[in-house]
């Protein structure tokens, strides 16, 4: 196996690092693991560590270049928030103003075997004024659509692994990464590797560079429920909303008046309600993840409480069908990329000749006081919600004057790319990006293109021998 150094932090990998650089013919002196040491799971070309949209993307794109892939999932499922959190919505593929389709890739091919299935539903091209909704899809249908994916792919799968370490064997190479499953821990060997867990662990744990914004500044976090009965309460009660819900004379006793809801594509019934809100939450911190999803499960529990005394019905309420197993996560770790992506790149709509990803959707920001919305067409929209009354106040306006708009945004190659790495990258929400081009950047039609760039960029640094910033693939979710 050689000479290799368990780095579970910055300070691990410069320690071996500077070991083998001090004394490269001696054995390195060794961090001690802190569990006995892996068991061979394998040797592949690419290992993926994350199953999300964007990690499966990632993954059957190597597979399709002819890599032997590995996929590193600690659920038993693969969607990411899609699926594990609940949220069902992608945005437009189209330009700005909807004449032109702007991206193709398995986003487009995913949506086209949903719809075909009447588990989505379409939408207008157009990205328009308050919605840029391209797709509702069902959440069960897309694990069965992502499931199938993979095995048809010949994809490795570990289900049920967590990734908990990297093991660094030069500056800037990860050899191999340790996972922990139900047979224990197992080292996975590869010549690339992809982090796609959204909170950057692979990144982090290796010694790469990365940030977050302080905690009061993370976007909040929301968990999403299914839920039944809301024909029913529309029904005994015209004036019956979610809005309602959310205002203090509700006496859902909420710190926040903002929420939204979306069908569930061949499920009638249920509805998909976004109305709880984790602030000051870092992912990247066990103990405020596990506060948060206490916090956000009292929240829906005092949202359905208030329905159902507010607006009692004849047969059963609003009920809950089912709780999103995973708090939904909108930011957490970044890396330190060759380049961070700004809020003024994105609204000008500047172009890179590294193109990975294009898309409209706003800058949406989602923070203690309300939201903000920034469009590529000059308008701006917030909502500032007053806790006392539970009113919404909102305001439109412009942020830059009538101009001619761009046809849609660009995300660089670079901004994938860890400062230093030879043979990894980072595809889904951890990029490179400010806090504004962040806001419009994280959505999943924009995390899905980077994880279909990334695996393409993974298979030729593997074929040419190219390191991780040469390896750039050209826009493969281009349209065709
Ligand atoms: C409430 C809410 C509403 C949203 N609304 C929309 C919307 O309408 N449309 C939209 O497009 N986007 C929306 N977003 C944003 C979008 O869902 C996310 O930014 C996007 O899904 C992030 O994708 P990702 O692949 O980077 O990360 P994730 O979806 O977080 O996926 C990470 C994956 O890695 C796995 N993983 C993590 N750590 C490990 C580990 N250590 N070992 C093994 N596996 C690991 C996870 O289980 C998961 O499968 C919303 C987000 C939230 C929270």
């Amino acid at each position: 196996m050689g000479d290799r150094t368990f780095a579970t932090g910055r300070r691990g990998f410069l320690a071996g690092a500077a070991a083998l650089a001090a004394a490269p013919s001696v054995r390195a002196e060794v961090a001690a693991p802190a569990a006995p040491l892996a068991q061979d799971a394998g040797a592949f070309d690419v290992c993926v560590v994350g199953g999300s949209c964007t990690g499966v993307f990632a993954a059957v794109r190597a597979a399709a270049a002819g890599m032997r892939v590995a996929l590193v999932e600690r659920n038993y499922f693969f969607g990411g928030t899609a699926t594990a959190g609940f949220v069902p919505v992608w945005h437009s593929l189209f330009s700005l103003d909807g004449s032109r389709r702007i991206v193709g890739g398995y986003t487009q091919q995913v949506i086209e075997r949903l719809a075909a299935k009447g588990l989505a539903t379409l939408h207008d091209a157009k990205n328009g004024r308050s919605e840029s909704v391209h797709c509702f899809f069902n959440p069960a249908a897309l694990q069965d659509e992502l499931d199938w994916m993979v095995q048809a792919s010949g994809v490795r799968t570990f289900f049920g692994a967590s990734f908990v370490a990297a093991e660094v064997d030069r500056p800037g190479h990860v050899a191999r990464v340790v996972v922990e499953d139900k047979s224990g821990r197992r080292a996975i060997a590869a010549k690339f590797f992809i982090d796609c867990s959204g909170d950057g662990d692979l990144v982090a744990r290796a010694g790469f560079e990365t940030w977050k914004p302080p905690r009061e500044r993370l976007q909040a976090h929301t968990l999403c429920a299914l839920v039944t009965g809301v024909e029913r309460l529309r029904k005994q009660h015209p004036k019956f909303s979610f809005d309602e819900l959310m205002k203090p004379s509700s006496g859902a006793k909420l710190n926040h008046v903002f929420q939204w809801w979306a069908p569930v594509p061949g499920c009638p019934e249920a509805t998909m309600l976004a109305a709880t809100r984790v602030s000051a939450c870092d992912p990247t911190d066990a103990d405020d993840l596990t506060h948060g999803m206490f916090e956000a499960r009292a929240q829906l529990g005092r949202i359905v409480a208030a329905a159902n005394r507010v607006f009692p019905t004849d047969g059963p309420g609003l009920q809950v069908a089912a709780v999103a197993p995973e708090l939904g996560l909108r930011e957490s770790r970044h890396l330190c990329g060759l380049y961070r992506v700004t809020g003024e790149d994105v609204l000008s709509g500047r172009e890179y000749p590294d193109v990975i990803a294009k898309g409209t959707y706003r800058v949406d920001i989602h923070e203690g006081k309300g939201i903000k919305f920034r469009y590529l067409d000059g308008r701006e929209w917030e909502m500032v919600q007053d806790l006392a009354t539970g009113d919404i106040k909102v305001r439109n306006g412009r942020w830059r004057p009538e101009d001619p708009n761009p046809e849609c945004y660009q995300v660089p190659y670079r901004s994938i790319v860890p400062k230093g790495s030879e043979n990894v990258l980072a595809a889904g929400r951890m990029l490179d990006a400010d806090r504004e081009a962040y806001g419009a950047l994280r959505v999943m039609v924009n995390c899905n293109q980077m994880g279909e760039a990334a695996g393409a960029a993974a298979a030729k640094a593997v074929k040419e021998r190219l390191a991780a910033p040469d390896a750039y693939p050209g826009f493969v979710s281009a349209p065709t």
